[in-house]
This record gives structure tokens, C-alpha cells and sequence, in this order.
């Protein structure tokens, strides 16, 4: 009996047309749980490190997490991985909603897509029936557009849908697979339009068991509760009015000016406002109490689901308002354009404008207001018109095609990827190291279990650790020591990024959630699943006997196991820096020093390759040998992980399930008590 995990992966060949359902091996599931875990494993089989993002040996996974569709609260993510063509590098990306939950349901832990369509299609996906189906009639349709067709024609408004916009089917590197209220991004959207697939439609009505239906569900409805009823869970930007965190925190336009004093009361008034006057609702994932959401209907657009961090990243690259973003937003997210990379790359075009690089013969009638300009610029790159076919490369590529001095306008890439543009004064030690090491592309997935800030008052930061259930003792101790205006030390900075990277790990093997998880420890340390109480939802829904340990050395696992094929595709230490001036103060010595204790602490050489004896203790000996083999590795290398027990330090092996309780409080109010002064 297979418990949490139906133990069968849909194989879909859009070369030959050919559908296979194939049974999977359990002791997979032991070794990396699920979701992007096992998916990484797949592609390290079967994905040739020679073989290019575009080729038909690529594999487009989407892969439920372990724990999907279980009663357990707010996991319900998919994951989709393959390889990037932006940056040749294993990409990971992740969406909420229902898709996830629906394929488990019908009888499915992933769908794994290989080869290309010779013409657009799509996948109909019905219990036992699947089908690829001609998609032709969906072709230039929006996302979400596209899902009602497809509902339509299927005669069922079950159905979940997930499509790629325009954007995908021109392959715009930074195009989006969207789902409802979520979207995957980062380099996956562009797989799935080159393989021409233009949707994936799922319905499931099958059961699969959990190993103690009754326990599980007991613990699940006082969790779903307490997640309820706690105001540290979900994505707090869909409630809260004060955003002066992003507006006076993050860069404007091409990810350089600093706005900081911009927030003030008058603007959040006047937002709030017209948010409330455009907003229908709010609304949530499958089987989630929090309701993250907004329900939106601006003037003149059609109704859609606003995401995430979504709400500033438009207006701010264009210097404009909230009434912007939510304008553009209703287009960008029909034709699949990614929030993040998308606005950044039209901020790069336009400051090339300005300095001279291009001209009016590359941007003929380019208007004069910014707003205006975003809507020309988009329609170019999705189009993928004129210049726009060079910008849909992505900034990174963009630059050095147009050349002529542009390259010093790429200034926010890492590993040839937009990141979020956070501009802070000076280097931070624990973010230095996780925008350099991380390989999930983008900072907010890699950040969160530890606090962004210190707290002034020592009284203040006791009452804090006393009641921070989900961290081991030694991070307390890292918090207690850090006093506003100093950095972490080097072993705090160290263990802070690896706590951060390694409850992502967690949660992209479980679909867990990470507004429920990784992502919500660092405003107030609450956060509804942890490393200590996971394994109690693991085990009672696989019928496994894992403890705090256990799922910490399954996530450092899966960790080495993406690293190892990024190393093999020809990653370098090299590539791990942060643009040049992304903080005004830098420390390069300090940076040098923070990433060789990295990777020593990972367990890698000087260089960041995971070492044989790494490798060898996480049951990676397939990998040590053929990075021995092809010379990546000498094999006499003596360094392996630092194992920091997460009860090494006292902790009793007692499953604590509570979610922290916190009265009054808001993420305005946590950011204005613990902010560093002179950040
Ligand atoms: S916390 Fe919000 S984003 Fe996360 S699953 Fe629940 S509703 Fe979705």
C-alpha cells in the first residue's frame, strides 16, 4: 500500500504522441519525499548535462508535493522544474492553488512531459482517461482565458487548468505557467511553449489513503484552526495597507533608485481606497484557512486574481502608482508575463532609451510617459517584435546582443537571471550568502525562517526567543547576539542561510506552502509548520518514523542533489556574486571569507562542489562517481557537511504541533518595533 503519494507518474511524449503511466520506485520517496526533490533525481537520470533547454531530451515536470491533497493545511503546491534556457541551470518554480491537489486525485504524483508537439496541444487529464488534444483553436489566447475554453468545451467548471499565455508560446524567457490565483516562473513557462503545450486540464475524483486517516485528521482540524486564527500565517501583503517596506526598501525602475521616506500616510489612504473599490473579494487555496488573494476588477479589464509581491513590482519599475499595476497586471498575467523578470526587463530597455543605446529606429514613436512605454514595450516582447525579440532573452542576454555599452545596464542579474531588486546601504552578511548560493533564482525562495532584523531591547528579543518554537537552540543564541547596526557573525551568517535554503527544501518536497512555512519565520518567528513538528504530519500521513533530523538531511540531500546538477552544467564559483553594486557599501573581503566557510560548511571544495564524502553520506554515490569519472572531482577531497543536530543543543524529541500565538499584531507593526535604525 503506497500512503500520501498515489506512486505513479504520468508520462507524456509530445514527439510520438504517446501516454504512459509508470509505477514508481518507493524507496524514492524515503530518499526525497517528493516535489522538486524527486523531480531533481529525474532530471539528474535522464537530462544530459549536454542537453540544451531546448531540446526534446528536456523534461518539463510537474510534480505534487508529498503531503498534496492530504487533510494536512495549506499544502497544496505544485512544482514544476526543468532546465532553464536563461541560464542553462536546473529551474524551480512553484505554484498554490488547486492544479496539485486535482492530479493527486486523479491518480497521479506527477506529470513528467518530454519531446515537442509538432502543433499547439493540449493535455486533458480525467482519472484513467488521458488525452493530448489538438490546441490550435487556443492559440494567442490568454491564460486564463484559455482555462475557460477549455472548461467549456470539457463541460465541467471543475476542471483545473493550467496555461501558458503568449509570452509562452513566443518563449519569452521570463513567460509564466498561471493557475487561478498562482503562477509558476522563472524559465518554466518557456519550456512548456517550446514544447508546444499550450495547457494542462485536470480533473480527479479517485481517493488515495494516508497511513492514519483519523490522528492525522484530528491534528488537521486544530491546525487548520490555529493557522486560522494566527496572524503570522499567509501572505500578509493581500491585508495589510502599509507597505512602506517594499516602496521604501526595494529599487525603482531598472533596480537602482532607492525611494526611501516615499510611504506616507496620504498614499497608503488613497490606495487602500481604490484597492477596496476594485476588489470583489478575497480568496484562498485548496484547503487553506487564510484567504491571500485579492479578487480584483479594474476599470475597463476583466477580473482576475492579483499575486503576491505582484502588486508593486509593475508600478515601481515604471515610476508609477498602484492604479498601474493593477491595470497592467490584467494584461501581463493573460498573456503569462512574469511579475518579477518582466517589469525589470522593460525598466533595462527603457534606461538604454534614455542613455542613447536604442534609438527611435529600435522603438519607433516610443511614447513620452512611462506608463505608456511599459504598454509598448510589452506588446513588443511578447510579440516578440522588433527589439523585442532580443529583450525576450532576458536582460542578461539582451544586454550583451545590444552591446554598444548596455552591458552596464544589466545591473540586478545573478547567474544571468533578474533577481528581486532589494537595495539595501550596505552588504548583509546571512543575504549576501543566499543571493550568491541559492539555485532557486530569486531571494524570496530562499529567505525566511530567520528574522531580516534585529530587535533594540534585550528584554524584547528574550520574550522573542522564548516563545520561537520552530528554532534550534543555536539560532536563539545567534538572535540574542545581535545587536542593530552589526552584522550576524560568519558562523551565524552561515547557519542563517543554510536554515533559510534548507525549510524551502522542506517545503518544495512536501508542497507545503511557504507563506505557512519558510517564508514567515522571519517577520516574528512564527510559523504555522516547522522542522520540528513537519515530521508529524509526514509520518502520520506516509506511515514513515522521521524525526527534526531525519527531514533536515532529506532536504540537504535534495539540495546537493540540484547543486550537482548545476555543477554539472557548468556552474562556478565564479557565478556566484551579487551585481556589482548591488549594496553602496561592499565588503570584498568579508564576501570572500562568508563564501569559503559556506562552502565549507555545505561541505563542498573551494570551488562549491559538493565532495565525495558530501555526497557519499547523503546516498549520492551514483553522483560522486561520475563527477570523479568526468574530472569535475579528484575523489581525495576529505570535507563533508557540518551536521548540526537540530536537538544537539538540549531540544527534547517532543512533537510540538502548536502554532505561535501572537496578540495585536501586524507585519507594519513588527517592522516599525524592529527596525535597524539607519537601514
Ligand atoms: S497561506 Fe495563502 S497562499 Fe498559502 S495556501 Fe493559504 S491561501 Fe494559498
Amino acid at each position: 500500500m503506497r500512503y500520501a503519494e498515489t506512486g505513479v507518474n504520468l508520462e507524456i511524449d509530445l514527439t510520438e504522441g504517446k501516454i504512459d503511466k509508470t509505477e514508481t520506485d518507493q524507496r524514492l520517496m524515503k530518499l526525497h519525499l517528493g516535489g522538486n526533490g524527486t523531480a531533481a533525481r529525474i532530471i539528474w537520470d535522464r537530462v544530459s548535462p549536454e542537453a540544451t533547454a531546448f531540446s526534446p531530451e528536456n523534461l518539463l515536470i510537474f510534480s505534487t508535493g508529498l503531503l498534496v491533497g492530504t487533510p494536512v493545511p495549506a499544502c497544496n503546491r505544485t512544482m514544476v522544474d526543468t532546465i532553464s534556457p536563461q541560464t542553462n541551470f536546473f529551474s524551480h518554480s512553484i505554484f498554490g492553488g488547486y492544479f496539485g491537489p486535482e492530479l493527486k486525485h486523479a491518480g497521479y504524483d506527477k506529470i513528467i512531459i518530454h519531446g515537442k508537439a509538432q502543433n499547439l496541444v493540449y493535455l486533458w487529464i480525467h482519472n484513467d482517461k488521458v488525452e493530448i488534444r489538438d490546441a490550435s483553436h487556443l492559440k494567442g489566447k490568454g491564460a486564463q482565458e484559455t482555462a475557460w475554453i477549455i472548461k467549456e468545451e470539457l463541460k465541467d467548471p471543475r476542471i483545473q487548468v493550467a496555461a501558458i499565455g503568449l509570452a509562452g508560446e513566443n518563449r519569452l524567457f521570463m513567460s509564466t505557467i498561471e493557475h487561478s490565483n498562482a503562477s509558476a516562473s522563472r524559465g518554466v513557462g518557456v519550456i512548456m511553449g517550446d514544447k508546444r503545450l499550450k495547457a494542462i486540464a485536470v480533473r480527479g475524483t479517485k481517493d488515495f489513503s494516508v497511513f492514519n486517516p483519523e490522528a492525522l485528521f484530528q491534528l488537521c482540524l486544530k491546525h487548520s484552526q490555529d493557522i486560522h486564527a494566527s496572524p503570522f500565517n499567509g501572505d500578509l501583503m493581500a491585508i495589510e495597507w502599509n507597505d512602506a517596506f517594499h516602496h521604501d526598501n526595494f529599487a525603482w525602475g531598472n533596480a537602482r533608485v532607492r525611494r526611501k521616506g516615499f510611504w506616507n500616510q496620504e498614499l497608503e489612504d488613497k490606495w487602500k481606497d481604490y484597492t477596496l473599490k476594485i476588489r470583489d473579494r478575497l480568496q484562498g487555496c485548496y484547503n487553506c484557512p487564510k484567504n491571500c488573494h485579492l479578487v480584483v476588477k479594474p476599470p475597463g479589464r476583466q477580473r482576475y486574481i492579483l499575486k503576491c509581491f505582484g502588486k508593486g513590482t509593475w508600478h515601481m519599475a515604471a515610476f508609477k502608482d498602484l492604479t498601474f499595476t493593477f491595470d497592467i497586471l490584467a494584461l501581463s498575467q493573460e498573456y503569462g508575463v512574469d511579475s518579477y523578470s518582466g517589469p525589470q526587463t522593460i525598466a533595462f530597455a527603457i534606461e538604454l532609451f534614455d542613455a542613447g543605446i536604442l534609438t527611435d529606429k529600435d522603438l519607433p514613436d516610443f511614447p513620452d510617459d512611462s506608463g505608456d512605454r511599459f504598454y509598448y514595450l510589452l506588446e513588443m516582447l511578447v510579440r516578440r517584435k522588433g527589439i523585442g525579440d532580443v529583450l525576450a532573452n532576458g536582460v542578461y542576454a539582451a544586454a550583451r546582443q545590444i552591446g554598444n555599452g548596455a552591458e552596464a545596464y544589466d545591473h540586478n542579474t545573478i547567474k544571468k537571471f533578474e533577481q528581486i531588486p532589494l537595495k539595501l546601504g550596505k552588504v548583509n552578511y546571512p543575504y549576501y550568502l543566499m543571493y550568491c548560493t541559492s539555485d532557486k533564482m530569486a531571494i524570496n525562495q530562499t529567505e525566511g525562517s530567520f528574522p531580516q532584523d534585529p530587535v533594540k531591547e534585550i528584554a524584547d528579543r528574550q520574550q522573542f526567543v522564548d516563545e520561537w518554537i520552530s528554532a534550534p537552540e543555536r539560532f536563539k543564541k545567534y538572535f540574542m547576539e545581535w545587536e542593530p547596526r552589526t552584522h550576524p557573525s560568519v558562523e551565524a551568517a552561515v547557519n542563517i542561510c543554510d536554515w533559510n535554503e534548507t525549510m524551502h527544501y522542506v517545503d518544495d518536497a512536501l508542497g507545503i506552502c511557504a507563506f505557512c512555512s519558510s517564508f514567515r519565520g522571519q517577520f516574528g518567528g512564527g510559523s504555522a509548520y516547522h522542522i520540528y513538528n513537519i515530521p508529524t504530519f509526514i509520518n502520520l500521513a506516509t506511515g514513515m518514523d522521521m524525526d527534526a533530523d531525519d527531514l533536515w538531511q532529506v532536504a540537504r540531500r535534495n539540495r546537493n542533489l540540484v547543486r550537482s546538477i548545476n555543477i554539472s552544467r557548468g556552474l562556478k564559483k565564479g557565478d556566484e556574486k551579487p551585481p556589482e553594486n548591488h549594496w553602496k557599501k561592499r565588503e570584498p573581503e568579508k564576501e570572500q571569507e562568508l563564501l569559503d566557510a559556506y562552502y565549507k560548511f555545505k561541505g563542498w571544495t573551494k570551488e562549491g562542489i559538493p565532495t565525495s564524502p558530501t555526497l557519499q553520506r547523503l546516498g549520492l554515490d551514483d553522483i560522486a562517481k561520475a563527477f570523479i569519472e568526468k574530472g569535475i572531482l579528484k575523489g581525495d577531497e576529505d570535507i563533508c557537511y557540518v551536521d548540526q543536530s537540530c536537538y544537539s543543543e538540549g531540544r527534547k524529541k517532543e512533537p510540538v504541533t502548536a502554532v505561535r500565538k501572537a496578540e495585536n499584531f501586524t507585519l507594519t507593526d513588527y517592522l516599525s518595533k524592529n527596525k535597524e535604525p539607519g537601514r
